[in-house]
């Protein structure tokens, strides 16, 4: 049974007075159910993450910390950059490898993103690797390979020994910050194509426990029929996880 996993990356928002701000709204607006059954993660910026972290242990909230991204070697001469060992040492359980932002922006490929994903596992901390074609690649008929590619070269040599350590984020670029969803049925038979391909990298019973999110426009009004198919296990939300009214209806969407 894969324990769905919902989580906000707040992008480059909210300083870390900010950061403080929106978690405790949050927290306010959750129920106490609503933590239940499922994981709840807020990804702010790196300079916000030890005031969040202070402030869930402080209040005991059941929300977890992730990073939206980290560097691949443990520490060096590397100006700029934030090394997965950092992150572990804040309580980071989830870090956000591979986003289309940093892909498209940054220059990140599937070679740079499977050293970071190794880098996450290496300090027992979760990657949520994301993937996604772009609108082009959709129409030409090409986004299941285009995501089996990324897949098969950011998971190289990777090792799922608990398939809790993995969760893959389906996020079609066409539809981040563009307030177009897909539709749940093309979301759905992406994530089952996500999930057979995991199957063939490791195998049934992995691929079968491995959470697999969508993420590209989720909102409190389409996120129960996203996350009611089959092979969506989550939800990994931009734009409505900065207003802690919204994010909390995501979460409490059931
Ligand atoms: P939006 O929810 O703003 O479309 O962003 C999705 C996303 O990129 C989450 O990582």
């Amino acid at each position: 049974e894969r324990v769905p996993v919902i989580a906000g990356n707040w992008k480059m928002h909210r300083d870390h007075l900010e950061a403080i701000q929106l978690v405790q709204k949050l927290a306010y607006h959750l129920q106490e159910d609503d933590y239940e059954g499922q994981e709840v993660v807020v990804c702010p910026p790196f300079v916000a993450l030890r005031s969040v972290q202070t402030l869930l242990q402080s209040d005991k909230l059941p929300i977890h910390l992730g990073a939206q991204n980290c560097h691949s070697e443990d520490e060096g001469a590397f100006t700029g950059e934030i090394s997965a060992t950092m992150l572990a040492r804040l309580d980071v359980r989830y870090v956000v490898v591979g986003h289309s932002e940093r892909r498209e922006l940054f220059g990140e490929t599937d070679e740079i993103v499977n050293a970071k994903v190794a880098a996450v596992q290496r300090h027992k901390m979760r990657p949520i690797l994301c993937v996604g074609e772009v609108l082009d690649q959709r129409e030409a008929g090409q986004a299941v390979d285009v995501v089996v590619s990324q897949l098969q070269g950011s998971l190289a040599g990777i090792r799922v020994a608990d398939p809790e350590e993995l969760v893959v984020a389906y996020e079609p670029v066409w539809a981040i910050g563009t307030g177009k969803t897909a539709t749940p049925q093309d979301a759905q038979d992406m994530c089952a194509a996500i999930r057979t391909e995991l199957a063939s990298l490791y195998d049934e019973q992995t691929a079968a426990g491995i959470r697999i999110q969508y993420g590209g426009s989720v909102k409190p009004g389409n996120v129960r029929e996203l996350m009611s198919q089959p092979d969506i296990d989550g939800a990994l939300v931009g734009g409505a996880s900065l207003s802690s009214e919204d994010f909390a209806l995501i979460v409490g969407h059931r």
